[in-house]
């Protein structure tokens, strides 16, 4: 065994340290291993909610705060939802002559936990689909993934529409209309989970902090797993309704638990019987795919 890793390992040039590791590797041993390969043939889905689990704000109070208007903020809270009031912040902030680029400064310097950015890039490596779905706006998300350099790790983002109009003011829309009232007014996160799964067999890790995160967890399947972000809104919805949730739970605390968890449940889930399945495909571009991504799974078994 150890020596079929090394013959592997030769040919593709990757360090031994990497393949013979004896217990789960870090993300920055499987990236320095098999760089970045776009391989999304793993069948697994993880899906990252992006305030307060990808970054470790709010990216909507990060903005209103570090641009002076939480004052009104908290004023006009009460009296309409979450996404329109975004809306109106941001033409206050356009007549404060705000621009867009002091609000892509503000984006570029939002706290995000230094393990993060290595799991979300090894979690692409190892072959998964990752996705947000997100209850900001694609103008903050877009912004804050490219300037970390990991817009192209996600193959989709499911978010309240968020663009610059022709006066130089960003404009926010709500995602869609929805029946579900568990969430609200403008996204349905289980909506989006239900279309996703419907793209056919998949299996998924959803990670999210809020209550907006609550019924997508109610979504998944036996299978899945669900990693909520402990004593987080999420995390007390899903201790009280844990009848509600077939998918395996597990929780995390910060960015450094989170890559943990999330490197344990990819290299648990990546069957080597699928590997086998597909190294009989006689496709060559698959097959060596397949073994950049066995051994990446050597080095996690
Ligand atoms: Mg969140
Ligand atoms: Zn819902």
């Amino acid at each position: 065994m150890r020596g079929d890793r090394m013959k592997r390992a030769s040919m593709l040039n990757l360090p031994a340290s990497f393949l013979l590791s004896p217990s789960t590797p870090t993300s920055d041993q499987i990236l320095t291993g098999v760089s970045i390969i776009p391989v999304t043939m793993s069948g697994i889905v993880v899906i990252f909610d992006f305030d307060k689990t990808i970054i470790d704000v709010d990216s909507d109070n990060w903005v209103v705060d570090e641009l002076g208007a939480t004052d009104l903020f908290n004023q006009l809270l009460p009296t309409m939802p979450w996404n329109s009031l975004m809306a109106r912040m941001m033409e206050e902030l356009h007549l404060q002559g705000k621009t867009i680029e002091d609000i892509k400064q503000v984006l570029h310097r939002v706290p995000i936990h230094p393990r993060v950015v290595p799991a979300i890039k090894a979690a692409y490596a190892l072959g998964c689909d990752l996705r947000v779905v997100s209850d900001a706006n694609m103008f903050f998300i877009e912004t804050i993934l490219k300037h970390l350099g990991i817009r192209e790790c996600f193959s989709e983002i499911n978010t309240n529409p968020g663009f610059v109009d022709e006066e130089g003011k960003l404009r926010i829309l709500p995602f869609h209309d929805h029946g579900c009232n568990l969430c609200p007014p403008n996204m349905c996160k289980g909506k989006i989970i239900e279309r996703i799964q419907g793209e056919g067999m998949k299996r998924m890790i959803y990670l999210g902090d809020g209550a907006g995160d609550f019924c997508p967890s109610t979504k998944l399947v036996e299978g899945d797993y669900m990693m909520p972000r402990k004593d987080f809104p999420v995390w007390k919805l899903i201790c009280e309704n844990r009848h509600l949730v077939k998918a395996d739970v597990r929780e995390w605390n910060d960015g450094e638990e989170l890559e943990c968890i999330l490197l344990q449940l990819m290299a648990s889930m990546i069957s080597i019987k699928e590997m086998e399945n597909c190294v009989d495909n006689n496709d060559t571009n698959q097959l060596l795919d397949c073994k950049l991504e066995r051994i990446a799974l050597g080095a996690l078994a």
